[in-house]
């Protein structure tokens, strides 16, 4: 196998870095630059160009010339924003809605990938004339929020490039990856990365060779361009002022030369306080050829983009919030690209963290070295390092009611693993739908769709019986994995989210603002969706109590409850039915009555049987000595009170149960339930509704202790994935949290 080498595919500019002999070398194209622009184009003859020579004949050829096209990568056409679509070059999208280059001078068109190809072909070749040896492997960076289809696009856009793509990884943890290296005392790193198109925040933990990107956040629409864009109308606004004409509406080729001159004059501003802009023929009328001369002064640069700094604050605000950091507990500040070295940034980032920004690493080069970096640790060269990436947004799935259940939250580490038993919301049913959803929003349907599949062949059984356990799995390259198995039939059905997800990057700011935004909104709603479904539990656990209480004491001991549990039950079903939200109130509390009395007298019950002797060996081991542990006792009747509702012991509404034996009855109630075991069957409700019979023992199972856990046991400390080089943290492991339903 020939080498593999690092390649930091930039919007602007594109690095490629590789391992020599250990340490991280970055290569220097043919025309001798260590950074190439990241534009292809087509000369006159229709021969490719790639780099500063089609940098250069963009302004005379800007149809032909594309640059800025990691934009477009894995997007929808219908997802552009109405400023992204404007370039000089033409962009369509195709039958499939998928974006399409128009190159006039091929008569053809291109894919974004392949475009992007031609960058990543041109950087292996530069490193194969270096190496002297072929380039067969590449490791390739990506924006924190890049979303699968984008990275998917970026993979292959590689292969179209004849490389196999090792890894794709954040370029901020490339830059942490290059820049802690040498660390060896723990701490905690902020990288900031200003790119040409986008930026980039995030919080890393660095240590014992271990590097954790702990939160990322930004904005994949605001980089140095933007900047360059400022300075740009300004000369617009100027020349329509003195000449009535918009030079941004005259020509592409105007607009071309506006926006070099622009970017040209930011450049000068960051090292100079003044610069001199001059624009020969920029365009001619009637009365002659037409320039422009003026003069730029930092202080009016910085002027013009006083609303694009204060854009950079909020995402490092959200950075450090989900980190759970303050900024006085940042170690180091990391500069990543060439916006970072405008000095209102510098200032702004001082301002924000209160340390002197770390430049040590070249701030154009960091994120390609951490690529090599990164391919030395898959090539096994570089040793002890484990990189560990974060996602973006939370992963869940769509449970009863639409609510989403979230699985894996925003910003966990990945690789993760996460599981939850979920069951069943009807009666007999025999498949559940898995909807795997992205986002923060509390129901499913405000989140993105990422996929949706079935899981069959489930034995009939009451709802809330059957368990099915679903599992979120996220590979070190962000490729989600979910299984849903059924416990019982062991029945397994899965799916690899890849591409599925068109997520953009607008999408995910706008997620991430509209649920706090609609939060209280959404709380509300949840909340009454559980109110829904914890009546509905009532309920099922309301005949199942009766069932078992029927079973130790008769038939005729309980059938004035059955009346009440069955009307209330009526009842219930009914105000659901008609969202009668106070009747369901009244009901309920009305049913947790009914049991709170069947309960007490199943504890008088015991009372009088105590004095006859039978059940007081096994009331004494079911109680145990220290009541605290089990509160269920015959002397404290707080088990009524399992729901977290008031009770009232005085109430007496439904009169004393009228004990009557009806064999006939006795028999029809035989035919409720499941056959299966008690505890199998209950455990779920169990575990949110009923802690009485959970953690109590009922006088029926007359067991001394409670049923073992449920769930599977907890995996050793560490669990490998499929390539054994990531360790996924403990807490990231099985996850045991309330059950929920399909
Ligand atoms: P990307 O990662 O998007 O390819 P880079 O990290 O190469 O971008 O940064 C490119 C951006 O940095 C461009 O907008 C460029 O104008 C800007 N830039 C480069 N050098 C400077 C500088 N000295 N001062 C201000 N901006 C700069
Ligand atoms: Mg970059």
């Amino acid at each position: 196998m020939g080498k593999v080498v690092g390649i930091d595919l930039g919007t602007t500019n594109s690095v490629v870095a590789v391992m020599e002999g250990g340490k991280p070398v970055v290569i220097a194209n043919s025309e001798g630059m260590r950074t190439t622009p990241s534009v292809v184009g087509f000369n006159k003859d229709g021969e490719l160009v790639v780099g500063q020579m089609a940098r250069r004949q963009a302004v005379l050829n800007p149809q032909n010339t594309y640059y800025g096209v990691k934009r477009f990568m894995g997007r929808k056409y219908p997802e552009l924003t109405p400023e992204s679509k404007q370039v000089p070059y033409t962009i369509r999208r195709d039958e499939y809605g998928s974006i399409k280059i128009k190159c006039p001078r091929l008569k053809k068109d291109f894919a974004p990938e392949e475009i992007s190809a031609k960058i990543l072909r041109k950087l292996a070749e530069e490193a194969e004339r270096y190496l002297g040896e072929p380039v067969t492997g590449a490791v390739i960076t990506v924006p924190a929020y890049f979303n699968d289809s984008q990275r998917q696009a970026t993979r292959d856009a590689g292969r179209i490039a004849g490389l196999e793509v090792l890894r794709i990884i954040n370029e901020p943890t490339a830059a942490s990856l290059a820049y802690g290296l040498d660390q060896e005392r723990s701490q905690k790193i902020l990288v900031f990365d200003l790119g040409g198109g986008t930026f980039d925040v995030s919080v890393l933990e660095v240590g014992d060779g271990v590097f954790e990107v702990r939160a990322t956040s930004g904005d994949t629409q605001l980089g140095g361009g933007d900047f360059d864009k400022r300075i740009v109308d300004w000369l617009a606004e100027q020349f329509i002022e003195q000449e009535g004409i918009d030079l941004r509406k005259a020509d592409r080729q105007a607009l071309q030369r506006l926006t070099e001159a622009a970017e040209k004059a930011k450049i000068e501003l960051s090292g100079v306080s003044v610069t001199d802009i001059n624009l020969p023929f920029i365009t001619a009328t009637e009365d002659g050829p037409k320039h422009i001369e003026t003069r730029l002064t930092r202080p009016e640069f910085e002027n013009l983009c006083g609303d694009l700094v204060s854009r950079l604050t909020r995402p490092i605000k959200r950075a450090l919030n989900d980190a759970r950091l303050t900024p006085v507990q940042i170690d180091e500040v990391v500069l990543v690209g060439g916006g970072t070295r405008m000095p209102m940034i510098k200032a702004l980032v001082r301002s924000f963290i209160d340390k002197e920004p770390n430049e040590n690493v070249n701030p154009d080069e960091v994120v390609a070295v951490g690529a090599a970096i990164q391919s030395g640790i898959l090539a096994g060269e570089v040793k002890e390092i484990l990189l560990l990436d974060v996602t973006p947004l939370s992963l869940g799935l769509e449970t009863i009611g639409g609510v989403t259940k979230k699985l894996i939250p925003r910003n966990t580490t990945i690789p993760v693993r996460r599981s939850d038993i979920f069951s069943t919301g009807e009666n007999n049913q025999t498949m559940v739908e898995v909807h795997v959803v992205q986002g923060e929003r509390e129901m499913a349907k405000d989140n993105k769709s990422l996929g949706r599949f079935k899981l069959t062949g489930i034995p009939p059984a009451p709802r809330g019986i059957p368990q099915v356990q679903v599992a979120f799995d996220i590979d070190a390259n962000g490729i989600l994995q979910v299984t849903a198995r059924d416990r019982t039939t062991g029945r397994e059905q899965s799916v690899v989210v890849q591409g599925a997800s068109t997520l953009s990057e607008g999408e995910i700011n706008r997620m991430i603002n509209e649920a706090a935004e609609f939060a209280e909104e959404d709380r509300q709603r949840r909340e009454r969706i559980e109110k829904r479904n914890k009546a509905k539990a009532l309920t099922d656990q309301a005949l199942r109590r009766l069932k078992d209480v029927t079973l130790d004491f008769g038939t005729q001991f309980t059938s004035g409850y059955r009346r009440q549990i069955e009307a209330l039950n009526a009842e219930i079903m009914e105000s659901l039915d008609k969202d009668d939200e106070r009747r369901l109130d009244r009901a309920q509390a009305d049913l947790q009555d009914v049991l709170y009395e069947l309960n007490r007298e199943v504890r008088l019950q015991y009372d009088d049987e105590e004095d006859e002797g039978i059940f007081d060996s096994i009331r004494r081991t079911l109680v145990g000595d220290d009541d605290d542990d089990y509160p269920y006792t015959p002397r404290d009747s707080s088990y009524g009170n399992d729901y977290g509702t008031p009770r009232y012991p005085e109430r007496q509404d439904y009169g004393q149960p009228q004990p009557r034996y009806d064999e006939r009855r006795y028999d029809e109630r035989q035919t409720y339930g499941s056959p299966a075991p008690r505890y199998e069957r209950n455990d779920r409700y169990d575990d949110q509704y009923d802690e009485w019979e959970e953690d109590r023992p009922s006088p029926r199972s007359r067991r001394p202790s409670p049923e073992p856990r449920r769930y599977p046991p907890k995996d050793s400390d560490t669990y490998y994935t499929r390539d054994r080089s990531r360790r996924i943290p403990k807490e990231n492991q099985w996850d045991e949290e309330d059950d929920d339903w399909f």
